[in-house]
């Protein structure tokens, strides 16, 4: 379904931390680079039913559609299945005494969240992710913008 939606230029973004931490604001500096975790329950996407598409925050790579993401109370923006199978990176995490997968953007690999197996059908995954490296875009505003642009 979304075969053409993922990365038509799919080259990694490459730069350091000190780099990083000069053109990102602070917050997200510190989720993305730093795998902090922003205090739940304060995203403004958390409860967010807008249609659309949201973004990794740090380099615009497509990350999840509005119609996969869902009310988990866990109390962060969270997502049953990602747009591509490109577009998210995986990693175990061992930290704080727990075994989770993290899961990072497949583009620049900033941290995101963590992906749990409680979720709803069809994949029962949850993606629990920090909504401070979301940036998020109306369908309405994309599509009014590409009419534009023609
Ligand atoms: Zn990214």
């Amino acid at each position: 379904m979304d075969k053409n939606q993922g990365t038509p230029d799919s080259s990694v973004v490459n730069r350091t931390n000190e780099e990083w931490q000069k053109i990102l604001p602070a917050d997200v500096y510190y989720v993305a680079r730093e795998k902090g975790t922003e205090r739940p329950f304060t995203s403004k996407f958390e409860h967010s039913k807008e249609i659309g598409t949201y973004y990794c925050a740090v380099c615009g790579n497509p990350l999840f559609r509005s119609d996969t993401k869902f009310e988990s109370g866990c109390g962060w923006p969270s997502f049953y299945e990602p747009i591509s199978k490109t577009s998210i990176i995986y990693l175990k995490d061992d930290s704080h005494g727990m075994e989770r997968t993290e899961v990072e953007c497949g583009k620049c690999k900033s941290h995101l969240g963590h992906v749990f197996d409680d979720g709803p059908p069809p994949t029962g995954l949850r993606y629990c992710i920090n909504g401070v490296v979301l940036d998020f875009k109306k369908a309405e505003e994309a599509r009014k913008k590409y009419e534009s642009s023609k």
